[in-house]
């Protein structure tokens, strides 16, 4: 008889993983509490302008196309689109960066406008990318906590380089030590956002990040982010996933410390195994009420989150990208008060993403749909109605100052999303993005694992698991979470 799997959640590691067990020839179900599938990777139309909710920066394509070739699909058929420039960057005092995928481009423009000696731009890059190579084997692609699977040639290799990962330096020192303009440091310093940690406390290894946005820039799927979704749950259809929505789970089944199946209000589900692509916290909290806690790793330092606002504009900017930044000139102050203020600065940098420069169909004619990006603390209760009118202010006055026009009568249709709502919609403790922050050098050892040490056939899919948030690392929780259990039952 063949086994049965049951998935908590939808969202992307929920959705490699039911792929992957599916193909195993495993019966796999998802439950899912909203209505919808892909989790926070979700997207909106308001009159014609089509939000994506979620992500817009997708790095290392390679982890979907993984998914393709494991069910014999042409990965081809994920449409993407090539943009000249991959990111601008705009400081408060007018330098402007346009940098492309071409690295010898890059190289030339932040040493013609930033002023810094092309070599030392060179060998960072370079820096960053023998780093990501050497560590990404290790770190991301397999588990920690089996400490077994890391031995090997990968392992002696990342070792020999152990000096070059700066393990006592923190991402900014590190940067300033490159760098003589503060503006390159503060470039530099944003690759912290991939994980929602702080740059000035995070470990210099993540300067690695930069090697994912500039050396191999980022992917543009044709139809914006919402397609990573779509062509996963196609995956999933055709490997015979089964989708059960508006379905929350109330409780993990158990007996004798091993998985039993579900509860939902609908009745009970067995299953031989199960996938947690909930976060692990409220995992614990809300299905597994009478389980030891593992209380080290639920009580760390979590990540940042997000205001975003999504701005109908009945206008286009040529002058903008798909990608840009708008840099503030206060970064440490930015990344002290979302910290340890949990507030957000007076004038923090904003992240700026037009997905209709991708896919016109996104907005009418003539017009941009705008995503705009603020890192914000997590919720402890804040007035998050107050908070977002106040930097509504703010936000539309910094963008109107870039494009010089005042853009607030050319604010078609608008629409938010706070902390507060990241946690009610997708239910995630406190509304934290990228799971536990990378704020120390031992949060990579501290991340749950994949699998539970307690409850056998229980594992953990989800960017609030090993290795951690983020598109690229949530699909490897799902292909680590899926290789521990094929390896436990010999599948
Ligand atoms: C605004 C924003 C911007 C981002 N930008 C980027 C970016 O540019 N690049 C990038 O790589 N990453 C980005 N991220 C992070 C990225 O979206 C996540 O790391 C990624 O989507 C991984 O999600 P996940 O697999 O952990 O699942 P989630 O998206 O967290 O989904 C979990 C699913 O579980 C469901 N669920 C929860 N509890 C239950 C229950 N009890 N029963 C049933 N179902 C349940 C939820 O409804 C949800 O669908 C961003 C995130 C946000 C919110």
């Amino acid at each position: 008889m063949s086994k049965k799997a049951i998935i908590i959640g939808s969202g992307l590691a929920g959705l490699a993983s039911a792929i992957r067990l599916a193909n195993k020839g495993i019966e796999t179900h998802i439950f899912e509490a909203n209505s919808y599938p892909g989790g926070k990777i979700n997207s909106k139309t308001i009159d014609g302008y089509r939000f994506d909710q979620g992500p817009s920066i997708l790095t290392c394509p390679e982890y979907i196309e993984e998914l393709y070739t494991l069910c014999g699909k042409d990965f081809n058929d994920f449409e993407t689109v090539e943009q000249a420039t991959a990111f601008n960057y705009f400081y408060e005092d007018g330098t402007q960066l346009e940098l492309t995928k071409d690295s010898e481009q890059v190289i030339r423009e932040i040493s013609e406008k930033l002023g810094e000696h092309p070599e030392q731009v060179r060998k960072h890059l370079q820096k960053a990318k023998k780093n990501y190579q050497l560590i990404a084997p290790l770190f991301i692609e397999k588990s920690l906590h089996r400490w077994w699977t890391l031995f090997g040639k990968q392992l002696a290799q990342a070792l020999l380089h152990l000096p070059s990962y700066k393990l006592f330096s923190t991402m900014q020192k590190e940067n300033q030590g490159f760098f003589t303009n503060p503006r390159t440091v503060q470039l530099f310093n944003r690759f912290a956002q991939y994980n929602g940690s702080h740059p000035y406390r995070a470990p210099a290894m993540l300067n690695m990040i930069s090697h994912l946005e500039i050396n191999e820039g980022p992917t543009l799927p044709k139809n914006g982010s919402i397609q990573i979704t779509d062509s996963l749950v196609q995956l999933a259809k055709e490997q015979g996933v089964i989708f059960h929505f508006n379905e929350s789970v109330e409780e993990i089944l158990l007996e004798n410390k091993t998985v039993k199946g579900i509860k939902t209000k609908e009745g009970d589900y067995f299953a031989d195994y199960i996938v947690s692509n909930m976060d692990v916290i409220l995992t614990y909290k809300q299905l597994l009420k009478n389980t030891k806690q593992p209380k080290r790793t639920l009580q760390q330092e979590k990540s940042s989150s997000v205001i975003v606002y999504h701005l109908g504009i009945k206008k286009e900017f040529p002058k903008l990208n798909v990608h840009n930044m708008l840099f503030s000139d206060n970064d440490e102050a930015e990344f002290d008060a979302v910290f340890d203020q949990k507030e957000i600065h007076e004038s923090p940098s904003l992240y700026l993403y037009i997905s209709s420069k991708i896919n016109a169909t996104d907005s009418p004619v003539g017009c941009e749909n705008w995503f705009v990006l603020l890192n914000a603390p997590i919720n402890e209760g804040q007035d998050w109605k107050q908070i977002v009118a106040d930097k509504k202010k703010y936000v539309l006055q910094k963008l109107s100052d870039l494009v010089g026009e005042d853009i607030t009568p050319l604010v078609e249709v608008e629409d938010h999303l706070d902390p507060l709502q990241i946690e009610q919609r997708y239910n995630i403790e406190q509304g934290s993005i990228y799971g536990n922050a990378s704020n120390s050098r031992f949060s990579a050892f501290y991340r749950h694992p994949n699998f539970s040490k307690e409850i056998k056939g229980l594992y953990f899919a989800s960017g609030s698991a090993h290795p951690g948030g983020g598109m690229p690392l949530a699909l490897n929780s799902a292909k680590i979470a899926c290789d521990c259990l094929f390896s436990d039952y010999s599948l």
